[in-house]
């Protein structure tokens, strides 16, 4: 009895004295499972986990502890972006980098863009398709040797022989061959189920797919459908076996009720979605991830003249200017809303932008904020672990300098970001 009480002690020790205690001094403090911002608030943060949340200003007792006052900020939990392109960042010669980068040349531009997305105040995300340096990306970062968000990759993403997403559109004939599964190009249901088991076996967390044509590939449809609904229904059907959930790019009506029907979670972009094809979504619980930011993007940059190739300029500016007013039919209708913003397409760092496309287009701010934590939580199956300044959550918190229902641009200016209990912008 005497040994268990000196180890019970023991325990309490090592726990409460020697672990270096945090006081984040919260002026205000945005509740998102409430949607309430709550006014001055104590959070302690131990190791990577926040310990307890108290009411009012509390002063460390021990001389160890450490104080961040962010007395007049507004605190909330760490952002989660669904959708970002880690490695890559579009600019005009783009389409000559699959010549000119190695895989390290890859690498090091990731660093910078990983580095960029944590340091405005996304500490979570899902990164949807690269070359597989992203696992590589998202290894390096677990492992504390770059700075960046806790990233959930999809890998190399899956496409259809031409489609978007075929790692050899619009190359010279010398240079493409013929890739398969191995290289996330599939044309049967046995090449869907080989496609995702080559994802799982390389380490990826999820599945993307490109359920229909795309703006920025060399092809000329930027919607056709382009997988059928048994090759899609077996890519949904082998990732469940493994634990993974599917994401599916679709501007096309067609396609999108293909992916939604075969079993995808998340519709990236849903740029001509029909108000059946929204109440699909509603049925089978899927969520729109709007990625109004990349829409707005693809429109201005279509203007410069030679920045994108000429096949992908009408598809552009077709696509680019639709993207906010599905998004605002289908808030009103009441599909799912995932945040994500397509990052990497434009410039990684900005992804606080789509909060205020989000509001402009009739969704109230505290829910954009609220699509940003919790909803993307539960899609990653971290709602116990991340989305909320609670306790036991992981220490993942960020602040802004001004009260983001009054001024939701605040949101793209981030002056705190702690992750997993580690400060990176003070
Ligand atoms: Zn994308």
């Amino acid at each position: 009895m005497k040994k268990i009480i000196v180890f019970l002690v023991a325990v309490f020790f090592l726990q409460n004295v020697l672990a270096q205690s945090t006081y984040i001094l919260c002026g205000k403090l945005v509740d998102t499972k409430s949607g309430k911002i709550e006014s001055k608030k104590t959070i302690l943060v131990q190791e990577n986990k926040i310990v307890q949340v108290f009411d009012g200003y509390i002063s460390p007792k021990s001389k160890t502890a450490k104080t961040i006052d962010l007395k007049d900020k507004v605190v909330m939990p760490g952002l989660i972006d669904m959708h970002v392109h880690v490695e890559l960042e579009f600019d005009a010669k783009t389409r000559l980098n699959k010549y000119i980068n190695d895989e390290a040349d890859i690498a090091f531009n990731a660093v910078g863009f990983a580095k960029s997305t944590l340091l405005n105040g996304f500490t979570t995300v899902r990164d949807l398709g690269g070359t597989g340096v992203n696992i590589s990306v998202r290894n390096a970062i677990n492992a504390g040797k770059i700075p960046g968000p806790r990233v959930f990759t999809a890998g190399k993403m899956l496409a259809t022989t031409g489609g978007h997403g075929d790692p050899t559109n619009g190359s010279s004939r010398k240079l493409i061959g013929d890739p398969g599964p191995k290289e996330g190009v599939v044309n049967s249901v046995e090449d869907a189920k080989k496609a995702v088991r080559q994802r799982y076996k390389n380490g990826a967390d999820c599945i993307k797919i490109t359920a229909t044509g795309g703006v920025l590939s060399v092809a000329k449809s930027g919607d056709n459908p382009q997988f059928t609904i048994a090759e899609i229904k077996a890519i949904c059907d082998t990732a469940k076996d493994y634990g993974m959930h599917v994401a599916a790019h679709a501007h096309g009506d067609k396609g999108m009720q293909r992916a939604i029907i075969g079993g995808v979670k998340t519709i990236e972009h849903g740029t001509y979605m029909s108000d059946e094809t929204m109440a699909l979504m509603k049925k089978y619980d899927a969520y729109l991830v709007p990625t109004i930011t990349a829409g707005k993007e693809v429109e201005e940059k279509a203007k410069v003249k030679g920045f994108y190739p000429d096949i992908v300029v009408p598809k552009a500016l077709a696509v680019g200017p639709q993207i906010q007013g599905t998004f605002a039919r289908a808030y009103k209708k009441g599909v799912g809303i995932a945040f994500g913003t397509d990052a990497g397409v434009f410039k990684h760092g900005n992804n606080g932008k789509e909060f205020g496309y989000m509001v402009e287009a009739g969704m109230p701010a505290m829910e954009t904020i609220q699509s940003a934590t919790i909803t993307n939580a539960k899609l990653l199956k971290m709602e116990n672990e991340i989305g909320q300044i609670q306790k036991g959550f992981y220490a993942d918190i960020i602040a802004v300098e001004d009260n983001p229902i009054q001024n939701i641009e605040t949101m793209e200016n981030v002056v705190f970001v702690m992750k997993n209990g580690v400060v990176y912008k003070k």
